[in-house]
């Protein structure tokens, strides 16, 4: 898709300035999803006009995707080709010190209301033309807006949801830019990453004098943090502050920040919650936590009183020593701590004081070891310690193109030496699983999207063949 900006402000050229990218180039910038290429289609005193165009790589959204789950919105989906939080993200980085207004050059002009143009193609508007103008015209903008067709050749299948919108304003273009970030994904209704809290304060940012005021506001919140309530909330409470509104608002707000600590979970958090959750209903009450690192799973077992044996264990003595201070061992209760035991050992070797228990949690761990070496860990928790239940999470390799952040090809950790698809992970888990006598079910970990999945990834093995995946 295609964003232009346009200004007739003159001399025109100093958009090159404004945008830190000189009119007589084409460059292109490499991002985490494709590439977002800069020119300029004119460039004279009375007109200038910037292009970014982006081309993401529709195989890099499913790569690993495996054969086994083909579905077809894999392959046939919109988002290569339409405008949405991908080209916001092409903005922030490729357009980073126009947004910010910190240029060098021009720092005046940055500063300046300026006659600007931007013409965005295939933007998907949920709502239709309506919402576009709720958006827009409050903050100035005159719109034309042009709604394609589903298909020129077939001009009786009607219109398509998405449109070409041509945008008309006297601002800064900093303002510009912070109006067309925020409102591209909004229009979309849709995000191409997992959205935390980090996202309110994003929206915070780039909203700063204009959203708190703007008719629109709750709705701009509401899909901007992608109808999560609490973040929601939370933004608006916000924004009600810097408008200087009353006690309700403030009250609001500290039960909104209340309710964020309590129940907006990062992905660790809802990692563990569905490990207990999945202990919980194995009816272990003996409970090994293999590679336990600082502890957070443990503190978790130990307020369930159905475990009444914890054994966790790590390579890292570190790791454990941290633990140690994380769940004041030394000044634990006798009745809690008579409950838990922390070794120091390895997964690798062969270790007596890992028999006798129910069930297993491996939790983030299998990535953090070498791949010819997991046959000895599968000897070791599969063929000796043998608990009833064993739980392996791992991250989904899938979801890395979702992380705004991770550049293609990263892992997530330094320390990991494989990241695997659903399909890799499936496949191995399953050879193990009929190799020592268990039988394997998959769950999701995290927000689920359609096409690479959720986040992490957990198997849940259970010996013997009375259990029914
Ligand atoms: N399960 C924890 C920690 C995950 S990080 C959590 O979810 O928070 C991975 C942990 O595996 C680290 O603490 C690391 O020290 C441990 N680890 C790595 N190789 C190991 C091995 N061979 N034996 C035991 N633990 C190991």
């Amino acid at each position: 898709m295609l964003l232009t900006i346009s200004t007739t402000h003159q001399p025109a050229t100093d958009l090159g300035y404004l945008l830190v990218k000189h009119p007589d180039k084409v460059q292109t910038f490499n991002l985490a999803f494709g590439k977002a290429h800069v020119f300029y289609p004119e460039a004279t005193d009375d007109l200038c006009t910037a292009a970014l165009l982006l081309e993401i790589n529709p195989v890099g959204l499913v790569r690993n995707g495996g054969a086994e789950r083909f579905a077809l919105d894999q392959y046939v989906n919109d988002r290569p080709y339409v405008a949405s939080s991908f080209l916001s993200v092409a903005i922030a980085q490729v357009f980073a010190t126009a947004m910010a207004g910190t240029n060098k050059d021009r720092a005046e002009l940055a500063q300046t209301a300026i006659p600007l143009q931007m013409m965005i193609t295939a933007l998907p508007c949920r709502g239709g033309e309506s919402v576009l103008r709720k958006l827009f015209e409050p903050l100035g903008y005159s719109l034309l807006i042009d709604r394609q067709p589903l298909d020129t050749r077939f001009p009786e299948w009607g219109e398509s949801m998405y449109y070409t919108v041509h945008l008309s304003i006297t601002a800064r273009l900093m303002d510009a830019l912070s109006h067309i970030y925020v409102l591209i994904p909004v229009l979309d209704d849709e995000k191409h990453y997992y959205v935390g809290s980090d996202e309110v304060n994003k929206l915070l940012r780039h909203g700063e004098g204009w959203l708190a005021a703007h008719p629109e506001r709750d709705l701009i919140a509401a899909r901007y943090l992608k109808h999560q309530h609490r973040l929601k909330r939370e933004a608006i409470a916000q924004l009600a502050d810097n408008d200087g509104v009353d006690e309700e608002a403030e009250a609001e707000k500290h039960d909104a920040e209340e309710q964020i600590v309590e129940h907006t979970l990062s992905l660790h958090e809802q990692r563990l919650g569905a490990v207990l959750a999945v202990l919980k209903a194995s009816g272990a009450s003996r409970v090994l936590d293999l590679g336990c690192g600082e502890g957070r799973l443990l503190s978790l077992l130990l307020k369930e009183k159905s475990f009444t044996q914890i054994l966790g264990m790590d390579v890292s003595v570190r790791a454990l020593e941290t633990a140690v201070d994380r769940l004041h061992l030394d000044t634990m209760p006798p009745r809690l701590k008579e409950r838990l035991k922390l070794i120091h050992g390895s997964l690798l070797y062969r270790d007596e004081r890992l028999n006798g228990y129910d069930a297993a949690a491996v939790v983030e761990v299998i990535e953090h070891l070498d791949q010819p070496r997991l046959t000895a860990f599968e000897h070791i928790v599969f063929g000796f310690a043998r608990p009833r239940t064993v739980i392996v999470t791992t991250p989904n390799a899938e979801y890395n193109v979702m992380w705004e952040s991770l550049p293609a090809g990263k892992f997530r950790h330094r320390d990991h030496r494989f990241e695997w698809s659903r399909e890799e992970f499936a496949k191995w888990a399953n050879r193990v699983a009929a190799e020592h006598g268990y039988r394997v079910k998959f769950l999701p970990i995290g927000p689920e999207n359609t096409v690479v999945g959720a986040p992490s990834q957990m198997g849940v093995f259970e010996m013997g063949s009375e259990v029914t995946s």
